[in-house]
């Protein structure tokens, strides 16, 4: 049988024969010592498309968005953010964990939330309450379905959070399809947010690595924190490598993964099993089934055809497009779910 298609995640991709060569010609050093150039290079050109003053390379995205959230809160602060954001459900309870702060869960619209339920969910300033003292935002929303923020509502979110002197962080974890599918400026997002968390292994296609951004007072603070974690590599400039090969290379291709995703969607949008499909934004799509129909079930069937989706809820199927995924892949995929 031919190599499974695999849409788990955009997490799968395996180095391109250029970012290999990037890799093997890495300049490293130990970076504890901050005496890394690829991950010096990296942090200040990450910094700099961002208009940010600041980088500071990490092993992933959970790592940069725990240790942004500890820098900006105290043990008892509470945190807003969508009910199904990535570092309240999918980072092992590590706002509890690291920051021993709490949470305030806002339903969203697919993973978004506005200003008006920001300013509705911060705590009066009352001995009995938790301090509000950090809002997080998603962009792409994961769960969402890869929707995106309009930066209007970013700004009027901003605002509430200088009105409240609230910090306000971006899980950017695929920022880089948001800033393609809305034409953005790049720079927008270092005057809306206080600090970022990017990743370069989703969308961008590398094997590891996350860059957290801030002014230099804040990464100054996450470096410290980030030893405390685990977290301080040495000659890890052969991942940076990889990274700042991904900035020059892989960032325009991404409307390709947009239009594979919006491809299956239709074919999905066909099939009488499905209630609907959420809009199909970037490179993530989310299909739910009717009544009565089990996507792990459905999975199954796609995986005895070779088509590897992921169910992210008893009733709801989730297939990312990315980088290993060419058009023919994406065709034979229609053929796959013209037969189920
Ligand atoms: C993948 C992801 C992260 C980080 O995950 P790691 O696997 O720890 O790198 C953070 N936020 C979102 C929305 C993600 O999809």
């Amino acid at each position: 049988m031919n190599k499974p298609i695999d849409f788990r995640s955009d997490t799968v991709t395996r180095p391109t024969p250029g970012m290999l060569s990037a890799i093997h010609q890495a300049p490293v050093g130990d970076d504890v010592f901050g005496e890394d150039p690829s991950i010096n290079e990296l942090e200040s050109k990450t910094a700099a498309y961002f208009g940010f003053e600041s980088g500071l390379f990490c092993p992933s995205g959970t790592m940069t968005n725990q240790i942004a959230i500890k820098c900006h809160t105290q043990p008892g602060d509470e945190v807003i953010c969508d009910v199904n954001a990535h570092i309240y459900q999918y980072e092992g309870g590590g706002i509890a964990f690291n920051a021993g702060a709490s949470v305030k869960l806002i339903e969203g619209d697919r993973g978004r939330i506005t200003a008006e339920q920001i300013k509705a969910n911060i705590q009066p300033d009352d001995v009995h309450r938790a301090r509000t003292s950090l809002v997080a935002l998603e962009n792409t929303a994961n769960r969402g379905g890869g929707s995106c923020y309009d930066l209007k509502t970013v700004a009027e979110i901003r605002a509430v959070c200088d009105d409240h002197l609230l910090a306000l962080h971006l899980d950017g974890a695929r920022v880089w399809n948001a800033i393609v599918a809305q034409n953005e400026n790049p720079t927008h997002y270092s005057r809306l947010f206080h600090s970022a968390s990017v990743c370069f292994s989703k969308s961008l296609g590398c094997p590891v690595g996350s860059v957290l951004l801030g002014n230099q007072t804040f990464i100054k603070k996450a470096r410290r924190i980030r030893k405390v974690f685990g977290g301080g590599m040495r000659q890890a400039g052969y991942l940076a490598a990889a990274g700042i090969y991904a900035l020059d290379h892989h960032i325009s291709r991404l409307q390709e993964d947009h239009d594979h995703a919006q491809m299956l969607a239709e074919g999905f949008q066909a099939k009488s099993f499905v209630k609907f499909v959420l809009p199909v934004e970037t490179n993530i799509l989310i299909f739910e089934l009717n009544d009565g129909q089990s996507a792990p079930d459905l999975v199954a069937e796609m995986k005895k055809q070779g088509v590897l989706a992921y169910a992210i809820a008893p009733n709801r199927v989730r297939l990312v497009t990315h980088l290993d995924v060419a058009r023919p892949q994406i065709e034979a995929t229609l053929q796959v779910i013209k037969t189920i």
